[in-house]
């Protein structure tokens, strides 16, 4: 499969496993580099110096090329950019922030950078900040996330009409027939999220692939829009902050009532009654917990099936 991202990223499939916090380190990224899809570490959980063994360690663990994500909601930017370049990584996707702020100086060391946007307005941002591709997310997709609830089917031909980079669909993408759909979208290539927390390689807590697994229909939510829109499974951490809102709580009460490294809590050290659970829709139709690599083949082969059967539509 040969297209604009798989030449842009120098890879086999045009498969981007997404950055997220707490489930995607080194790991990860080389089970889905090393499968011809392209790695992501997730920067946003790391501090500087287990960003920088991290990188390390995916070096070691594949030769194929990886991405780092820098979510720019976290301090130490500085020091995570200048490790990206020390460490010579090749991708950088940034997400959460503005492009024009980090873009030249990642160009000008020789890194692609992508940018993740929720909207056509900072599709277009990001095409005029030099970014080489834009990941445009919809809003069934996990975690945080954009205000104005655009779908991926909305999002997706909408971002396509209004710029001429690369364009890589993300947001309930977990199989090879979304992935089809989204590339009749006028997608270039998908970034999967969800799908890859419940691998073997994520380093998410077990409670909590297994409770991706076990998640059906209508179990995730956008929520805390006043803070950082984030969508999360519905436990009970979830159902303080309706009840706060059914109190009327104001900003600053949902900050108090979020406090500190909710995320980490639940994803990472499987509190799954008080910490933070991101993940997307599609968690309704993931069913196991399987290899990196072998959710990376079975989407290509659905791809391929699925692509034949459209032929008859
Ligand atoms: P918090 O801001 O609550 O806490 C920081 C977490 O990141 C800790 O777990 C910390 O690890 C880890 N971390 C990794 N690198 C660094 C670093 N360089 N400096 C400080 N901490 C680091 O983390 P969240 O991930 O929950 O939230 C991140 C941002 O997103 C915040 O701005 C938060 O307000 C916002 N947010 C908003 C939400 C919403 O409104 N819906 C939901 C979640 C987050 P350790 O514990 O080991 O120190």
């Amino acid at each position: 499969m040969q297209n604009r991202i798989t030449h842009l990223f120098n890879i086999q499939y045009p498969i981007i496993q997404a950055g997220m916090v707490w489930a995607s380190g080194w790991r990860l990224a080389s089970a889905v580099s090393n499968a011809g899809g392209l790695g992501i570490i997730g920067a946003g959980s790391m501090y500087p110096d287990v960003l920088r063994e991290h990188i390390q360690k995916c070096k070691q663990a594949c030769n194929k090329p990886f991405a780092v994500n820098v979510p720019m909601l976290y301090p130490n930017l500085e020091e995570i950019m200048e490790i990206l370049v020390q460490q010579e990584v090749k991708i950088v996707f940034t997400s959460a922030g503005n492009p024009k702020i980090w873009t030249p100086y990642l160009k000008e060391n020789g890194i692609s950078v992508v940018h993740v946007v929720s909207s056509v307005k900072f599709a277009m941002k990001a095409q005029d900040a030099g970014v080489d591709a834009v990941v445009a997310e919809g809003f069934e997709a996990g975690g945080h996330n954009g205000r104005e609830e655009t779908t991926t089917m909305a999002l997706i031909p909408a971002v396509k009409e209004k710029i001429s980079i690369p364009l890589i669909a993300a947001g309930g993408i977990a199989s090879g027939r979304s992935m089809l759909a989204a590339m009749i979208l006028g997608a270039d290539g998908v970034q999967v999220g969800s799908r890859f927390v419940a691998s073997y390689e994520a380093s998410s807590h077990e409670l909590f692939k297994q409770m991706v697994v076990d998640a059906g229909e209508g179990d995730t939510q956008l929520t805390l829009k006043e803070l950082t829109p984030v969508r999360l499974l519905k436990n009970k951490f979830f159902e303080d902050v309706m009840q706060a809102y059914a109190e009327g709580a104001s900003k600053d009460q949902l900050t108090e009532l979020l406090g500190r490294a909710r995320a980490k809590r639940g994803m990472f050290e499987g509190d799954m009654e008080e910490g933070e659970l991101e993940i997307g829709q599609v968690a309704a139709l993931i069913h196991d917990i399987k290899p990196a690599a072998k959710i990376v083949s079975d989407m290509v082969e659905e791809f391929e099936t699925a692509k034949k059967e459209a032929t008859s539509l």
